[in-house]
Protein backbone atom coordinates (compact mmCIF):
# COMPACT_ATOMS: atom_id res chain seq x y z
CA UNK A 1 0.00 0.00 0.00
CA UNK A 2 1.34 3.60 -0.91
CA UNK A 3 0.33 7.23 0.80
CA UNK A 4 1.35 10.66 0.46
CA UNK A 5 1.81 12.55 3.79
CA UNK A 6 2.34 16.18 3.83
CA UNK A 7 2.48 16.49 7.66
CA UNK A 8 4.15 14.50 10.53
CA UNK A 9 0.93 14.42 12.12
CA UNK A 10 -1.06 13.01 8.61
CA UNK A 11 2.35 10.36 9.04
CA UNK A 12 0.96 9.79 12.57
CA UNK A 13 -2.41 9.42 10.69
CA UNK A 14 -1.31 6.56 8.22
CA UNK A 15 0.65 5.34 11.13
CA UNK A 16 -2.49 5.02 13.72
CA UNK A 17 -4.43 3.24 11.18
CA UNK A 18 -2.20 0.64 10.13
CA UNK A 19 -1.15 -0.18 13.82
CA UNK A 20 -5.14 -1.44 14.20
CA UNK A 21 -4.39 -3.91 11.26
CA UNK A 22 -1.85 -5.35 13.43
CA UNK A 23 -1.58 -8.96 15.90
CA UNK A 24 0.50 -9.20 18.55
CA UNK A 25 4.23 -10.30 17.68
CA UNK A 26 4.21 -8.68 14.50
CA UNK A 27 7.56 -7.17 13.49
CA UNK A 28 7.65 -3.98 11.29
CA UNK A 29 10.73 -2.82 9.85
CA UNK A 30 11.02 1.08 9.32
CA UNK A 31 12.82 1.97 5.99
CA UNK A 32 14.85 5.41 5.62
CA UNK A 33 17.03 8.09 6.10
CA UNK A 34 17.80 10.18 9.00
CA UNK A 35 14.80 12.29 8.92
CA UNK A 36 12.05 10.91 6.96
CA UNK A 37 10.01 10.56 10.10
CA UNK A 38 10.61 6.69 11.21
CA UNK A 39 10.03 8.11 14.74
CA UNK A 40 7.48 10.10 14.04
CA UNK A 41 5.40 7.42 12.53
CA UNK A 42 6.11 5.02 15.47
CA UNK A 43 4.89 7.59 17.70
CA UNK A 44 1.51 7.57 15.32
CA UNK A 45 1.40 3.63 15.82
CA UNK A 46 1.84 4.16 19.61
CA UNK A 47 -1.36 6.39 19.46
CA UNK A 48 -3.69 4.51 17.07
CA UNK A 49 -2.65 1.37 19.74
CA UNK A 50 -4.18 3.51 22.64
CA UNK A 51 -1.31 4.44 24.36
CA UNK A 52 -0.79 7.51 25.85
CA UNK A 53 2.45 9.02 25.62
CA UNK A 54 3.23 8.90 29.55
CA UNK A 55 3.71 5.42 28.96
CA UNK A 56 6.86 5.79 27.43
CA UNK A 57 9.48 4.07 28.98
CA UNK A 58 12.64 4.91 28.46
CA UNK A 59 14.70 1.56 29.20
CA UNK A 60 17.17 2.08 31.14
CA UNK A 61 19.76 -0.44 30.39
CA UNK A 62 19.35 -0.53 26.49
CA UNK A 63 19.14 2.86 25.50
CA UNK A 64 18.42 1.44 21.83
CA UNK A 65 14.96 -0.14 23.06
CA UNK A 66 12.26 1.55 24.25
CA UNK A 67 8.96 0.82 25.50
CA UNK A 68 5.24 2.11 24.97
CA UNK A 69 3.42 -0.08 27.95
CA UNK A 70 -0.08 1.10 28.28
CA UNK A 71 -3.14 -1.50 29.07
CA UNK A 72 -3.22 -3.03 25.65
CA UNK A 73 -0.75 -4.59 23.42
CA UNK A 74 2.50 -3.38 24.31
CA UNK A 75 4.37 -1.32 22.03
CA UNK A 76 8.36 -2.21 21.62
CA UNK A 77 10.44 0.56 20.04
CA UNK A 78 13.51 -0.18 18.67
CA UNK A 79 16.49 1.92 17.17
CA UNK A 80 19.60 0.58 15.93
CA UNK A 81 21.19 3.46 14.56
CA UNK A 82 23.65 3.71 16.63
CA UNK A 83 24.61 -0.17 16.68
CA UNK A 84 27.98 -0.34 15.41
CA UNK A 85 28.29 -3.78 14.23
CA UNK A 86 25.79 -6.06 13.24
CA UNK A 87 25.29 -7.79 16.68
CA UNK A 88 23.07 -10.85 18.21
CA UNK A 89 19.46 -10.02 19.30
CA UNK A 90 20.00 -11.37 22.68
CA UNK A 91 22.20 -8.57 23.30
CA UNK A 92 19.70 -6.65 23.57
CA UNK A 93 17.35 -8.79 24.90
CA UNK A 94 15.03 -8.41 21.31
CA UNK A 95 14.16 -12.80 21.47
CA UNK A 96 12.10 -11.61 25.03
CA UNK A 97 9.98 -9.18 23.28
CA UNK A 98 10.03 -11.61 19.96
CA UNK A 99 8.39 -14.19 22.41
CA UNK A 100 6.18 -12.21 23.95
CA UNK A 101 2.37 -10.72 22.02
CA UNK A 102 4.31 -7.36 21.81
CA UNK A 103 4.33 -5.50 18.99
CA UNK A 104 7.44 -4.67 17.89
CA UNK A 105 8.84 -1.40 15.89
CA UNK A 106 12.46 -1.35 14.69
CA UNK A 107 13.99 1.69 12.92
CA UNK A 108 17.34 0.72 11.08
CA UNK A 109 16.08 -2.58 10.85
CA UNK A 110 18.59 -3.84 8.04
CA UNK A 111 21.49 -3.26 10.52
CA UNK A 112 20.51 -6.20 12.03
CA UNK A 113 19.62 -8.84 9.65
CA UNK A 114 18.88 -11.25 12.15
CA UNK A 115 16.02 -9.31 13.14
CA UNK A 116 15.11 -8.24 9.67
CA UNK A 117 14.38 -11.61 8.04
CA UNK A 118 11.77 -11.75 10.99
CA UNK A 119 9.89 -8.61 9.86
CA UNK A 120 6.17 -9.02 9.54
CA UNK A 121 5.87 -5.32 7.90
CA UNK A 122 7.79 -3.03 6.32
CA UNK A 123 7.18 0.42 5.97
CA UNK A 124 9.37 2.54 3.78
CA UNK A 125 9.23 6.27 4.28
CA UNK A 126 10.74 8.69 1.71
CA UNK A 127 11.19 12.28 1.37
CA UNK A 128 9.68 13.67 -1.57
CA UNK A 129 9.78 17.70 -0.38
CA UNK A 130 10.37 19.53 3.04
CA UNK A 131 6.97 18.21 4.54
CA UNK A 132 5.96 15.58 1.70
CA UNK A 133 6.45 11.76 2.38
CA UNK A 134 5.84 8.90 0.32
CA UNK A 135 5.40 5.72 2.56
CA UNK A 136 5.47 2.75 1.08
CA UNK A 137 3.60 -0.30 3.52
CA UNK A 138 4.46 -4.20 2.20
CA UNK A 139 3.57 -7.60 4.16
CA UNK A 140 6.95 -9.62 4.27
P1 LIG B 1 13.60 9.57 11.57
O1 LIG B 1 13.18 8.80 12.79
O2 LIG B 1 13.28 8.86 10.28
O3 LIG B 1 15.03 10.01 11.63
P2 LIG B 1 11.91 11.66 12.65
O4 LIG B 1 10.53 11.11 12.72
O5 LIG B 1 12.70 11.73 13.90
O6 LIG B 1 12.72 10.90 11.49
O7 LIG B 1 11.88 13.12 12.05
C1 LIG B 1 11.17 13.47 10.90
C2 LIG B 1 11.34 14.95 10.68
O8 LIG B 1 10.71 15.34 9.46
C3 LIG B 1 10.68 15.77 11.80
O9 LIG B 1 11.45 16.93 12.02
C4 LIG B 1 9.33 16.13 11.17
O10 LIG B 1 8.80 17.32 11.70
C5 LIG B 1 9.71 16.30 9.72
N1 LIG B 1 8.60 16.07 8.78
C6 LIG B 1 8.18 16.97 7.84
N2 LIG B 1 7.18 16.47 7.12
C7 LIG B 1 6.92 15.23 7.61
C8 LIG B 1 5.97 14.24 7.26
N3 LIG B 1 5.08 14.38 6.25
N4 LIG B 1 5.99 13.09 7.97
C9 LIG B 1 6.89 12.91 8.95
N5 LIG B 1 7.82 13.80 9.33
C10 LIG B 1 7.85 14.98 8.66
MG1 LIG C 1 14.28 8.01 14.37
Amino acid sequence: MKFTSKSPSQTQKIAAAFSKRLRPGSVIGLVGDLGAGKTTFVQGMAKGLGIDPEYYVNSPTFTLVNEYRGRGTPLIHVDLYRIEKPMEGETLGLEEYLASDAIVAVEWVERMPELEKRMTESVEIRVAGDNRREIEIRQC
